[in-house]
């Protein structure tokens, strides 16, 4: 008998790779889930195998400690072979049965975009079948993990979202904020603020309460809590759109589009649909990026910044003469999704910190040109690095010896070899708890991150220091 390996076919790659080894990015289904558990009495559904939707499950879990129901269409191999379109139609009766949804959002998986599964085509005919009985609006995401990471699966469900609810009509007063994937305490701060400017907004997705609720008497199948279907309806409509983000879902899923005016975000489609002014910038880390917030919220309302957030800005510039003489000139590497670590980059160039190396598992092509634009004083000394994994952040942080780590939980491995501190920010946060309340956003988000960096650069240098020091 003939050895089995004559008749394999022989495969030369004439390319050096290494395979992915440790991802800095995760699947686009699970972001998507994400932003759709931001929508009032929303459901999402995960069209593919069940581990896809058990995973991620598992892994929001952890990090918001709370529970996440996710539904799946729940793949068998005939599906596979022969299309989703039964069970896609068999989920919705299920969830509808089980949760009576305001919401159903449906995204696709690696799995169903491979056999070029209709999903859009599949609701049509669900809404078709169904004429005559009361049903869920419908969102679908298309959201395959091989051409994107959770943040592009994040946009792109918001920009499904207001592409499927969002109406026209006559200008309000009122605001749209698209805040990106900050935590759940960085949605209720930008609640306050629009309450405190008492400006009517539009916050999508708002997941602030449904991914961190109160203690529960009894047991809700679906917490409270979310943007309402009526709010999303008058996002084509508001005064002004603010997006946190200048890469959002720029990848690949969007077809690496190089300009990034021309990124599909909510922001986007509802200026070019409906005319709706969008004011596009980082996420609000640092005193530079906060005074931008405001500087907008200001023209687009008419409304000047009020006075307790001059008193949070005052006490951040005074806490950042305090802290400069611990932290001038020290390394740091920092890690996660792109448009966290542009916004953190800066913060960190702002404080005097000197970042070394920003790294992200998106392959959006940008990284580098975000941060030269917005950290003008070192931002050509940083190496931004796309489409790294922790493997190689690990090794980089080997050769070069960073002081500080400033990321999500995933990096923690690396810190404890270098012996060296890690401030966990960002997501996810799978070993400590109230990883999804901390706040990174405004003056009051900075001050905390600032504190905690400053903090964490003192601790080390005393747990280190031979006699020990109680004073400074
Ligand atoms: S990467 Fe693809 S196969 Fe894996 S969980 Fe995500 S969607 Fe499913």
């Amino acid at each position: 008998m003939k050895d089995m390996f004559e008749y394999a076919p022989v495969i030369k790659s004439t390319k050096e790779f290494t395979a992915t080894r440790n991802a800095c990015k995760l699947c686009a289904p699970l972001g998507a889930a994400i932003a759709f558990k931001g929508i009032r009495g929303c459901v999402p559904i995960i069209h593919g195998g069940q581990g896809c939707a058990t995973y991620i499950r598992r892994y929001l879990i952890s990090h918001y400690k709370e529970p996440v129901d996710i539904a799946s269409s729940n793949f068998s191999e005939e599906a596979t072979i022969f299309g989703g379109a039964a069970n896609c139609h068999q989920a919705i009766d299920n969830v509808i049965s089980a949760y009576k949804p305001e919401v159903i959002a449906m995204s696709t998986t690696c799995l169903s975009e491979t056999i070029g599964d209709d999903v859009k085509f599949y609701i049509k005919n669900y809404i078709e079948e169904k004429k005559d009985e009361e049903i869920p609006h419908f969102i679908t995401a298309a959201t395959p993990s091989y051409q994107g990471s959770h943040m592009d699966g994040f946009h792109e469900a918001v920009a499904a979202t207001v592409k499927s609810l969002a109406k026209g009509g006559e200008k309000g007063d009122h605001i749209n904020l698209f805040s990106g994937f900050v935590s759940t305490e960085d949605l209720r701060q930008l609640k306050q603020t629009m309450y405190d400017l008492a400006t009517d907004f539009v916050l999508l997705p708002d997941y602030s309460e449904t991914l961190d609720n109160p203690i529960w008497k009894t047991y809700k199948r679906i917490p409270e809590g979310g943007t309402p279907v009526q709010k999303i309806e008058t996002a084509g409509s508001a005064a002004a759109s603010i997006e946190f983000g200048t890469i959002l879902n720029s990848g690949s899923l969007s077809g690496r589009v190089k300009n990034k005016n021309l990124t599909t975000s909510g922001g986007t489609y509802l200026e070019k649909e409906f005319g709706v002014k969008n004011y596009r910038m980082p996420m609000p880390i640092g005193v530079k990026l906060t005074d931008q917030f405001f500087e907008i919220l200001t023209e687009v309302t008419g409304k000047e910044m009020p006075e307790v957030y001059e008193g949070q800005r005052g006490r951040l510039i005074d806490s950042y003469a305090d802290g400069h003489k611990y932290i001038f000139g020290k390394k740091a590497v920092v890690y996660g999704e792109e448009d966290f670590v542009v916004a953190m980059t800066a913060f960190l160039d702002e404080v005097g910190i000197d970042v070394v190396l920003a790294a992200t598992g998106g392959e959006s092509g940008k990284l580098a040109d975000e941060i030269k634009e917005y950290c003008p004083e070192r931002g050509d000394k940083i190496l931004a690095k796309n489409g790294w994994d922790y493997e190689r952040i690990h090794e980089w942080c080997q050769e070069n010896k960073p002081d500080i780590m400033v990321g999500n939980s995933k990096g923690y491995y690396i810190a404890r070899e270098l012996e060296i501190p890690i401030v966990r920010c960002g997501f996810p946060i799978h070993d400590r708890i109230g990883g999804q309340r901390i706040k990174h956003i405004g003056y009051a988000g900075t001050q905390e991150l600032f504190d905690q960096i400053v903090n964490s650069i003192i601790e080390y240098k005393q747990d280190h220091s031979p006699v020990g020091y109680k004073y400074m």
